[in-house]
């Protein structure tokens, strides 16, 4: 297979520009900002207001001095009451709204929402638990679940609500996660929003806060359509924006057995707002690929006419997208990614890269000037598996830097482990006073973190993307 060249306009230097100023550079990203308290203002928030609704309602001095059953009752709407508004505030981080996402990045905002996710599924248990106990006091255990799932109509939308939640966080957990493909698991975990809408009316018709206070519940009302509308909007919305308006593949040049350079162009790339090292899902619009978007770093600074994706064959959607014909059509949702690589300038940058983790480090490199005299560790298991060499030099020489491929099974390295402190120190002597973006696969981050804080660099300054599913 042709190896791309930093000569050739597909796949090649016709992508490289000067600097970030550059005017055939792509308009870059809004920068709206936000906060962490923000966010956590909000939530903690709708988390006081929650637990004040369930006060006003006597809720703590049931819980104090009520009765055995008040007790227990008491327990079992706040248990309810806390696990909606934390699955609420989860489903409001996968919203992925652009502003969050910005400043926080979408990994991050991911496994926010898993933690929260798996927070509302113990809650919901106990909710289940006390509110069973409750209602055992009055006629025992068999009657209560009776009456619990089955004589009113809410309950059992409810309890097929709950049992869905459960399934889902099950199926979420890492060991059942694994056994799935990314999509089943996928499709499966969308299945929360039937589950959710199954349990909203139970809250709002039987729930003893929100039932019989017109307040409470408005306030509940509210909050469940906000976040439903930043779903709609946000989520759904930005995906179906991408359909309507695709790119275009006007190439794609195979670097090596597995690996090819897409450049995908069209006129509404005009709508595109990009910066390098952030990452977009592509979503071919084929028969085979239309359904499932797939993950990929943006591998040269996006101009106004193209933006370039390198992708590695690692499954049947990978594979298939290295083939694409030119003129198939892309819808290109996002891009992500946070501000905070545009935040290193004026940085020394010590880049580590994995197999075709550089990727995005090949386009970071474009918005770096000679200050950041970059430093690439290009980590690879074997010499054909090297991607981009040649524009990879070209940009380190015009920017004092320089490339350093580290080729082999790692017991097999003539230089000795690249991660391991004393030959991090020989290959990067001032390692320490340096920003440090690591992108390749998570063994890898872990081992590349570890050996950099033994060097010395400070945990803030070492930048990586946390693996989300
Ligand atoms: C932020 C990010 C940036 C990436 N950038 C690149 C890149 O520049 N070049 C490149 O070649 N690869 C990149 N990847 C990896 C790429 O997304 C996967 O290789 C691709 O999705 C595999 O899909 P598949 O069907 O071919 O293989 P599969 O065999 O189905 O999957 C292989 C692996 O990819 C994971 N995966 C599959 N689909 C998704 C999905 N939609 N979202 C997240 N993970 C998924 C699976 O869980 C599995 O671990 C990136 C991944 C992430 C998360």
């Amino acid at each position: 297979m042709a190896k791309d060249s930093a000569s050739s306009s597909s796949g090649g230097s016709g992508v490289l520009s000067p600097s970030i100023d550059h005017p055939h550079r792509a308009r870059r990203p809004l920068n709206p900002g936000a906060a962490l308290s923000d966010a956590a203002i909000v939530s903690i928030g709708l988390l006081v207001v929650t637990v004040g609704i369930w006060w006003r309602h006597g809720g703590l001095t049931l819980l104090l001095h009520g009765s055995w059953t008040e007790q227990w009752e008491s327990a079992g709407a706040l248990t309810g009451l806390l696990a909606t508004s934390i699955a609420l505030i989860g489903i409001s981080l996968a919203a992925r709204t652009h502003r969050f996402e910005r400043a926080f990045g979408l990994d991050r905002a991911l496994l926010w929402h898993r933690w929260l996710g798996e927070t509302a599924a113990l809650l919901l248990i106990a909710h289940i638990i006390t509110t069973v106990v409750a209602y055992s006091s009055y006629s025992g255990f068999v009657d209560a679940v009776k009456q619990l799932i089955g004589e009113e109509q809410y309950m059992a939308m409810a309890t097929v609500g709950a049992l869905g939640m459960l399934l889902i966080t099950f199926l979420s957990l890492g060991f059942m996660r694994r056994r799935m493909s990314y999509e089943t698991w996928y499709f499966i975990h969308l299945l929360v929003y039937a589950a959710l809408i199954l349990a909203f009316a139970h809250e709002i018709f039987l729930g003893s806060d929100l039932a019989f206070d017109p307040l409470a519940r408005w306030f509940w009302i509210i909050v469940s359509v906000i976040v439903l509308a930043q779903v709609i909007i946000s989520r759904w919305g930005r995906a179906f924006l991408s359909v309507l308006r695709p790119l275009t593949v006007l190439s794609v040049t195979p670097l090596n057995d597995v690996a090819a350079a897409i450049e995908l162009g069209g006129r509404n790339v005009t709508y595109l707002r990009a910066a390098a090292g952030q990452f977009a899902l592509l979503r071919p619009l084929t028969p085979k690929l239309f359904w499932q978007p797939h993950p990929y770093s943006i591998s040269a600074a996006p101009r106004v006419d193209r933006i370039r994706f390198t992708i590695k064959a690692l499954g049947g959607a990978s594979e298939l997208m290295t083939q694409l014909p030119v003129g198939t059509k892309v819808a290109v949702e996002g891009p992500y990614g946070t501000k905070i690589y545009e935040e290193l300038r004026g940085s020394k940058l010590l880049l580590i890269a994995g197999g075709v983790g550089i990727a995005p480090v090949r386009s970071l490199m474009e918005d770096f000037d000679s200050s950041a005299e970059p430093v690439v560790i290009y980590r690879a298991r074997r010499e054909a598996e090297i991607v981009h060499l040649d524009e990879l030099e070209h940009l380190a020489e015009t920017r004092k830097g320089r490339i350093i491929p580290v080729v082999g099974r790692t017991h097999e390295l003539a230089t000795g482990n690249p991660f391991d402190p004393h030959v991090m120190r020989s290959l990067v002597p001032d390692v320490a006073e340096r920003v440090v973006v690591v992108c390749g696969s998570q063994p890898m981050i872990h081992a590349a973190y570890k050996c950099l804080r033994e060097c010395g660099v400070a945990s803030a300054d070492i930048h990586f993307e946390r693996i989300w599913w």
